[in-house]
């Protein structure tokens, strides 16, 4: 026993803190592997773990220990250090803050029972949560989801991504996220209306317009945060911007309905004039029919694009044609009121085909047509490896996610090794909560904006976080590599006014 105390005390002098400026042959990396023993040692509780130690693993392997069960929030986890770990290489004040170990662990995660009365009478009990993940630069912003899919390991992933994607848009929003296992599919009106104000009976003890501003995601569409705000305005006796995505009229901004799908597309063409293309002319795969894939669509056309697929979680269709003004507005009507599925499309219109797909297979074969671009703006993981193979078989230029996380680490990988520009959905699909930003703006100012204004700010917001992302990528020696950019500048941002604001 004395001789392990031995050991310890003379590995721990090896692994005092290094100065990188006097050693700058000697990476953290190389040093922390010499000593990986004892840093192993120290998740296991032994002793005190000492920062400089800590390779890229040690940082995966510290987040797997407390979260071993939650296998999407370790993939988010996964993507985020492997681009951050030289900042954190070139930072020791970083490391010796913990903050890529602090940014992993809720600020605070509320789980609670939602019970409500079914149109038969019989009492339904589903689970909800709110993950309130970062608020280092400002209050905790991040959108409801109402699927059957969602745990905590989902929300925890999207919380985390929310908070660099938040810091992208330089609008001061923290990183949240919150939702419920209720499936809406089938639901009726009343039913969804009161599961909306059973939901909010309890959400509305942990949020407030200067502490949490909760929108909109998955199953959660201007139906529902019509519901929930009319919960919040009773429960609580105010009228504040607490909720966005709220109706024009009664404190909603104009264009943040289509500022996803918008966002996604201006950021698409930044990255092909970047190269010095457009978006005029070329072929794109989209993928879901939901908000995001509406507007994606819409501002293809608006820029001369041609959109050949939309998709829901039945399956697909495929237009040769393109989808044209006419065709949208009837996936508009079939989605957003008549709550139909998209073979409906198909049905209507003889040049589309229908086909149906599952998530038991390992490719959809949506990714299979021949495009210049795609798109996935339905869910996460919905882009596999195989896909990603036939995607660059097929000649594919760019991918850009308008969901969260829809393609898989080895997908993203291929599409990269193979020269596809590709951009992380927490840069590209950022418009959505920039503008809910803005909504918030209003709402404090007591204003509304035009929608000329409205789209001129998310574009210029779109242009800047596609600069960023590359100049945080050049700076870091990976010129063109928009993941990397895009986690690394939102990974500072929040590190910064976490170190300012010290330990709590
Ligand atoms: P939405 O309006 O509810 O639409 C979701 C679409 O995806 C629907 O077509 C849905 O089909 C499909 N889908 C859902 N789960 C699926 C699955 N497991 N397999 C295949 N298809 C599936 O949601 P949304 O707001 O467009 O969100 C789509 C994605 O964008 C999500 O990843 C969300 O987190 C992300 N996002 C949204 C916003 C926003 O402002 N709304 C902002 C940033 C990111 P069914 O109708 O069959 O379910």
């Amino acid at each position: 026993m004395r001789f392990f105390m031995t050991q310890v005390r003379m590995e721990l002098r090896i692994c005092m803190p290094i100065n990188a400026k006097n050693n700058p042959l000697h990476s953290y990396e190389q040093k922390a592997i010499r000593n990986r023993h004892l840093c192993e040692k120290s998740y296991l509780g032994k002793i005190n773990v000492n920062p400089s130690c800590m390779t890229l693993h040690d940082y995966l392997d510290f987040v797997k220990q407390r979260n071993s069960h939650e296998p999407e929030f370790l993939q988010a986890v996964d993507e985020v250090i492997q681009s951050v770990y030289p900042v954190l290489e070139r930072h020791a004040e970083y490391r010796k803050l913990k903050l890529f170990e602090r940014m992993t662990e809720p600020e605070r995660l509320i789980s609670f029972r939602i019970n409500w009365i079914d149109d038969k009478g019989v009492v339904q009990i589903n689970r909800g949560y709110r993950v309130q993940m970062n608020s280092a630069i400002g209050p905790y912003k991040g959108g409801l989801r109402f699927h059957p899919s969602v745990n905590q390991s989902v929300l925890k992933f999207l919380a985390f991504e929310q908070i660099f994607k938040n810091a992208l848009t330089g609008v001061p929003m923290g990183g949240g996220k919150g939702g419920s296992d209720f499936d809406p599919k089938g639901k009726s009106e009343n039913e969804i209306m009161r599961f909306c104000h059973a939901f909010m009976g309890e959400l509305a003890r942990h949020i407030d317009h200067r502490t949490d501003v909760p929108a909109g995601d998955i199953g959660v569409g201007g139906r529902e945060i019509g519901y929930l705000f009319g919960a919040y305005k009773k429960i609580k006796n105010e009228f504040t911007g607490v909720l966005t995505g709220k109706g024009i009229g009664w404190g909603g901004s104009l264009i943040r309905t289509e500022a996803t799908g918008y966002g996604l597309i201006y950021f698409a063409e930044n990255m092909l004039q970047a190269v010095g293309t457009s978006i005029h002319g070329k072929t794109c795969l989209v993928s879901g029919s939901g908000n995001v894939s509406q507007y994606a669509i819409e501002k293809i056309l608006h820029l001369g694009g041609k959109a050949v697929t939309a998709s829901d979680s039945n399956g697909f269709v495929y237009d040769p044609a393109g989808i044209n003004e006419e065709k949208l507005e009837f996936i508009k009507d079939l989605k957003n009121n008549r709550r139909g599925r998209i073979k409906e499309y198909a049905d209507k219109y003889k040049t589309a085909t229908y086909k149906d797909t599952s998530s038991e297979v390992a490719s959809n074969p949506l990714w299979a047509i021949k495009a210049d671009c795609a798109f996935p703006c339905a869910t996460q993981n919905e882009v596999s490896a195989e896909d990603c193979n036939q995607l660059v078989r097929n000649g594919v230029k760019l991918l850009a996610e308008g969901a969260n996380m829809p393609t898989t680490p080895d997908g993203i990988n291929i599409l990269i090794d193979n020269g596809v520009m590709y951009a992380p959905g927490k840069a590209s699909n950022a418009g959505g909560v920039a503008t809910s930003g803005l909504e918030m703006t209003q709402n404090y100012m007591g204003t509304n904006w035009s929608s000329g204004e409205v789209d001129e700010k998310l574009q210029h917001i779109m242009r800047n976080i596609h600069e960023t992302s590359l100049a945080a990528a050049r700076e870091y020696g990976k010129p063109g590599n928009y993941m990397v950019g895009a986690n690394i500048a939102g990974f500072v941002k929040v590190a910064k006014a976490m170190q300012a604001q010290g330990v709590i």
